[in-house]
């Protein structure tokens, strides 16, 4: 029988009813005797890493958890970490670069009502997240509602609805039908895992708006050394902001431009708004990632070098399908 790992963080799947709201109550091992079934096809070990509701997760959370895994690498056939929705895709993401080439499946998952509710996806979800972590598996991934989406891929796009998560940009890479697994794509990134511990958390995103005061740049650029901006469509920016973007590339931030359009991705080379700065200030675009990929990436990127082909470099080089351009 294959031996999984449990580790709990908190989120509504471990939920109790408080006066003051939904909090984090249950542990992993009591997370586990929801689902007796998970006996029949694996062994289980349980260990809680955090408590927490997983709007409070943070960067040195990634790192404990991808420190955990490493710790635990060699004992186990599988991983499955249950966590809070609200961050899960941050999560999902940061992992997939901190962990990368692993040939063991490491999935998380959550729920939208906790564990001990009548109607709860979180049952379902949990004993989905341990077949799924038996199976001759690779990479970070998230399985909710049946979905299986690569850890670079997933949105939380419903704030109330089961199937909470979507695959931007990029197909399910399987789903859970049945106690089966029903395969998409093939699976990849086997070898030997490489894990990395540190991320440059000076990163922020400053998403446009019409009318965005010009000293928003510097004000947000002075905080960090990767800035990502979310603007329109394909990718521009606006004529009013471009001494401040100056600005902010001569202070040696390495700066992003995005699109906040969900799906289809950027391409700042359509546009004179976009042309004219890309070439111009060297900045980096993501095409199809994710936000929480784009975000986590940089912070990924930033924690080994400062070196403007380095970054480059890394930035373009995909990881767990994150970028397919
Ligand atoms: N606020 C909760 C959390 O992210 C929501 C959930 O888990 O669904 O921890």
């Amino acid at each position: 029988m294959k031996r999984i790992l449990l580790i709990a963080t908190g989120g509504t799947i471990a939920c109790a009813k408080t006066e003051g709201g939904l909090a984090p109550a249950l542990s992993p091992a009591q997370l586990l005797e929801r689902v007796p079934d998970a006996q029949g096809f694996c062994q289980v070990e349980t260990l809680q890493a955090l408590n927490l509701d997983s709007t409070n997760i943070a960067p040195a959370h990634w790192l404990l958890l991808a420190r955990t895994i490493q710790e635990n690498y060699q004992r186990f056939d599988g991983f499955v970490v249950c966590h809070g929705t609200d961050t899960l895709a941050y999560t999902a993401a940061a992992l997939s670069y901190l962990i990368q080439n692993t040939c063991k499946p490491i999935v998380l998952t959550g729920a939208q009502k906790p564990i001990d509710q009548e109607d709860t996806d979180a049952r379902q979800n949990l004993l989905d997240s341990l077949l799924f972590a038996c199976q001759e598996e690779s990479g970070v991934c998230i399985v909710f509602g049946g979905h299986v989406i690569a850890g670079t891929r997933a949105r939380k796009t419903r704030t109330k609805s089961y199937n909470a998560f979507s695959s931007i940009n990029f197909p399910d890479l399987a789903e859970v039908r049945d106690h089966r697994v029903v395969r998409f794509i093939p699976c990849a990134q086997t070898g030997r895992p490489a894990f990395t511990h540190s991320l440059n958390t000076r990163v922020s995103l400053l998403k446009l708006i019409p009318g965005l005061d010009p000293a928003a740049f510097a004000a947000l650029g002075g905080l960090c050394d990767g800035l990502i901006i979310e603007s329109y469509g394909v990718g521009g920016i606006p004529d009013l902001y471009l001494d401040q973007l100056e600005a902010l590339v001569r202070s040696g931030v390495t700066v992003v431009l995005a699109t906040q359009v969900p799906q289809e991705g950027s391409d700042l080379s359509v546009y004179q708004v976009g042309h004219r700065v890309k070439e111009r200030f060297q900045l980096l675009e993501p095409y199809d990632m994710t936000l929480e990929s784009t975000v986590t990436k940089l912070m990924w990127v930033l924690g080994q070098t400062r070196q403007p082909d380095e970054i480059r470099q890394l930035f373009y080089t995909p990881v767990n399908y994150d970028l397919l351009f």
